[in-house]
């Protein structure tokens, strides 16, 4: 029997038509993918297309505009259904769609059956577009193969979803999963690491309340101050301090007034974790002394955690209701492989 997958579609160029401003989101993508995709067309293939059915936002979002509350209701929307369809693709702008791979997938641990997040650089609407292959790939892998992960498709490559990030803002491969291999690759063949996909599981599924002032993000630069990161701090919401430092997780350390306005945030109960500004690698917080800093004033290293993932989990775990001290105990134990064990 074939399998139904549901086309959750939240916004994003996908689905945007032009206007005087440039791209907005336009309402009608289930009638304007069935004139591009007539079911006929999948008749004779080796992978056929599933059935699909296809849910619109009331309000179509340009994903740059997106806040934690909307992974929360994209996640509400998946769960409600989950029970009615074998698979989901949730259709999402590029610019925020590694943020909310990452989020869904903390939020739906343990899941068992596919969710596909994918979109374009180029909406359906113009002749010639990226939408058409990603959505119709996206919708042959749910519809195929067991993927119980939530993953990003996009331009051949099937990356699991909190390792991925947004790497081109104009070329067709857009994504990456730089810490991390790809999780397939769709070519004249479709080519699955099965060994590298999560285990299917029994759904454990959380919507928590986030609040979009918990986390927050500085990035290290010569001549950063200590007043950038006193006033980043400056509200009784924030809980977590993400830094991007330089290479393996090192600080200005000589600037004794930003070291001790981390370290007094450290002591007020402020999660501070340590990520890199680099594309790829991960945090070696000591490997040399200016990181070896952050140790003594209780910063964690970040791991090979994306940004992204780096933000959705702090984020996650917070509106879930932990402590600071579990928070940094926990924030590089994997939840759902997106990161590698720390030794
Ligand atoms: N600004 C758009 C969005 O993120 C870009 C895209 O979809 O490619 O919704």
């Amino acid at each position: 029997m074939k399998r139904r997958i549901l086309i959750l579609h939240t916004g994003g160029t996908i689905g945007m038509c032009s206007s005087a401003q440039g791209y907005v989101p336009d309402k009608g993508f289930a009638a304007l993918l069935s004139r591009r995709l007539p079911p006929q067309q999948s008749l004779a293939s080796t992978h056929p297309l599933p059935e699909y059915e296809l849910i619109e936002f009331a309000q179509l979002i340009d994903s740059s505009n997106l806040m934690p509350a909307d992974w929360r209701q994209i996640g509400q929307m998946l769960i409600e259904r989950w029970s009615d369809y074998d698979g989901f693709i949730v259709l999402h702008g590029t610019d925020t769609m590694a943020y909310t791979a990452s989020a869904l997938s903390f939020m739906l641990q343990g899941m068992d059956k596919p969710v596909i997040i994918t979109g374009s650089q180029i909406p359906l609407t113009e002749l010639r577009n990226d939408a058409l292959d990603n959505l119709v790939t996206s919708l042959i892998l749910a519809g195929n193969f067991t993927i119980p992960e939530v993953c990003i498709y996009f331009n051949g490559r099937l990356l699991r979803g909190n390792r991925s990030r947004k790497v081109k803002s104009t070329e067709l491969d857009a994504f990456d999963s730089p810490n991390f291999a790809w999780l397939g690759q769709v070519g004249i063949q479709i080519k699955l690491e099965h060994a590298l996909l999560l285990e299917q599981g029994k759904p454990q599924f959380t919507l928590p309340q986030f609040n979009p002032d918990a986390v927050v993000m500085a990035q290290v630069y010569p001549g950063i101050s200590a007043r950038v990161i006193d006033a980043l701090l400056d509200s009784d919401q924030v809980r977590a301090l993400i830094l991007q430092s330089y290479g393996v997780g090192n600080p200005p350390d000589k600037n004794q007034a930003l070291i001790t306005s981390l370290e007094q945030a450290s002591d007020r109960g402020i999660v501070l974790l340590n990520t890199t500004q680099c594309y790829q690698g991960s945090v070696y917080q000591g490997a040399y002394a200016t990181g070896e800093t952050l140790n003594r004033i209780g910063v964690v290293a970040g791991s090979d955690l994306t940004l992204e993932a780096a933000f959705a989990k702090l984020h996650y775990l917070i509106a879930s209701g932990y402590d600071p001290l579990y928070i940094r105990e926990n924030i590089t134990r994997p939840l759902c492989g997106e990161c590698s064990p720390v030794n």
